[in-house]
């Protein structure tokens, strides 16, 4: 883990090598020396009680420095590791020059979600695996920080108020349902609004958004961000209908028989959480991550005193999990209180799911990690709550499937956590309801909708699906990249 640095420190740092290099032609040899610019985050300390947002931003010296380390490679492998294809080498290469409006101008021709994806993108798993700069430094957290440009370039163009709406064609008379409002579903509607066609997004929960609202934490994502992004939709006349579950307010069948819709996009993500199945887990003080997420996010109920949705108190909380969504039960349980926090995982540091840059942030905001390790039982007390859990202790084998070592539990060896609340994270599944509740729609194995790769097309006529509840729980951009395809088909369809 790297040595913390104050905004301060890190801008000076930054200004220092901007009049050193700024301004001047640069060789390859002069842009490798530049060192990758650290993110300025809020004091570890002080952030553990506060929902605001942990990563502060670049600087305008910051960006630009960081912008010069790219080495505009020719083959710009970056580009293949974007699933929407951004031209990474152009936008970075207009910040280079401090032409920020052109910048976010290039990002915005592929996506349409850059304030988000600047933020939650797993970007040293996309674009950044690819760098050559990562490749040449064997470390694609060394890559040329293209996230971070995109996040200060997508900022700049909200900050000065230069957000320009998006171009909408003449009436069609044909409409269009969304199911389900995360980011496939807003990026599809957007998508398709932009043809002329009448679009309506129907949504269960009483805000739009899907994870990036009520999944993904306040000091990761600020909520404004999301907000803003719908009202962008809004403005160009796509209407949303919140608290409508598709499936039981309205089915699939009756919305195309008798509602009149042209075409569905059905975009209704992986909200299912998995259990573990191990005795104890119908504990009070037992929680998926989901639940504990949604009341905190969606309903402020880390607003005490204010909020409607009380929030359960611990003290001591164990997260079982080693994904994103169990660092950021882990980060909100430190913020809602909790003295002590432990991630529980089978396997080592090194196999963790979760981004690098997330497992750093809960180390340093206090989280435990307790490695090869997984609860087996959770106990109670006489009135039903949780007081501990056990947990077996693992060794790592051969690879498994998935290229990770295997764990493999030590036979006897066990150990107990004193703990007041225990929070599932290992993953989530797509809900049933829709695929229940109409007939011919077909889903594979794990209840993913299956459909034509090239077009999102299910095997109804005039219904289309992407997302997590065609990918499984997958990623925003790869969300986002599903909706402009399916929008693409569903605008080509309906343009006959
Ligand atoms: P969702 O975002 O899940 O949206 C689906 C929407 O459909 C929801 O609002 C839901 O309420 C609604 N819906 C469901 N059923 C119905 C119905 N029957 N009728 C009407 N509406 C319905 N990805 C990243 O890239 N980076 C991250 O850092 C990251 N962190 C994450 C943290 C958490 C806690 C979680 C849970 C996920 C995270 N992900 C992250 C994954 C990412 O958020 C998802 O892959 C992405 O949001 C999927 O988008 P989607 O539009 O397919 O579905
Ligand atoms: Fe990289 Fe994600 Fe931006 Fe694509 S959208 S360039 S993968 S950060
Ligand atoms: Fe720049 Fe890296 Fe892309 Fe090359 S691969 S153009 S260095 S971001």
């Amino acid at each position: 883990m790297s040595e913390y640095k104050t905004p301060q420190a890190l801008k000076a740092e930054a200004d220092a090598l901007w009049a050193e290099y700024g301004g001047k032609e640069l060789s390859v040899k002069d842009r490798r020396a530049i060192p990758q610019q650290d993110m300025p985050t809020q004091d570890a300390v002080e952030r553990r009680s506060t929902m605001s947002e942990v990563a502060l931003g670049y600087t305008e010296n910051q960006v630009k420095v960081e912008a010069l380390r790219c080495l505009q490679c020719k083959n710009a492998p970056c580009v293949a590791g974007c699933p929407v294809s951004i031209d990474i080498p152009r936008f970075i290469d207009h910040a280079a020059k401090g032409e920020f409006g052109e910048s976010i101008a290039v990002i915005k021709e592929s996506s349409l979600l850059p304030t988000i994806c600047g933020r939650v993108c797993p970007q040293e798993k996309q674009c950044m695996l690819t760098c050559t700069v990562g490749k040449a430094m064997k470390d694609p957290e060394k890559s040329v920080a293209i996230g971070r440009i995109e996040r200060y370039v997508s900022d700049w163009e909200v900050e000065h108020d230069a957000v320009t709406p998006i171009p909408v064609a003449a009436p069609t008379g044909k409409k269009v349902a969304v199911i389900g409002s995360g980011p496939s579903g807003l990026t599809a509607a957007a998508d398709i609004r932009r043809e002329g066609h009448d679009v309506t997004v129907f949504e269960a929960f009483h805000k739009p958004g899907g994870v990036t609202v009520y999944g993904i934490p306040e000091f990761r994502l600020p909520k404004a961000i999301v907000e803003r992004d719908v009202e962008n939709l809004t403005e160009m006349g796509v209407h949303f209908e919140t608290n409508f579950l598709v499936g039981r307010t309205r089915k699939i069948d009756d919305m195309l028989a008798q509602d009149g819709w042209d075409a569905l996009y059905i975009a209704t993500g992986a909200g299912l959480p998995k259990f573990m199945n191990i005795p104890g887990e119908n504990l009070v003080g037992v929680f998926s991550a989901n639940e504990y997420l949604t009341r905190s996010n969606l309903m402020k109920a880390y607003e005490t005193g204010r909020a409607d949705t009380p929030m359960y108190s611990a003290k001591k909380v164990c997260v079982f999990g080693g994904g994103n969504v169990a660092m950021d039960a882990a980060r909100t349980a430190v913020r809602l209180g909790a003295e002590e926090v432990h991630i529980v995982y089978r396997r080592t540091e090194k196999e963790l799911p979760a981004r690098v840059e997330e497992v750093h942030h809960a180390m340093e905001e206090g989280v435990i990690f307790d490695l090869l390790s997984s609860p087996i039982e959770i106990k109670g007390d006489e009135n039903g709550r949780v007081t501990g859990i056990v947990c077996q202790r693992y060794e790592l084998g051969e690879p498994d499937d998935s290229g990770r070592r295997r764990p493999i539990p030590i036979e006897g060896d066990t150990f107990d956590v004193a703990c007041d609340a225990c929070i599932t994270s290992i993953g989530n599944a797509s809900n049933p309801l829709i695929s229940q509740t109409t007939p011919g729609l077909n889903v594979n194995k794990w209840g993913n909708i299956i459909v034509e790769e090239s077009t999102g097309k299910t095997s109804i006529d005039n219904v289309y699906a992407g997302g997590d509840i065609v990918l499984g729980a997958a990623t925003v951009i790869l969300a986002m990249g599903e909706g402009r395809r399916a929008a693409k088909a569903i605008n080509d369809q309906l343009a006959g």
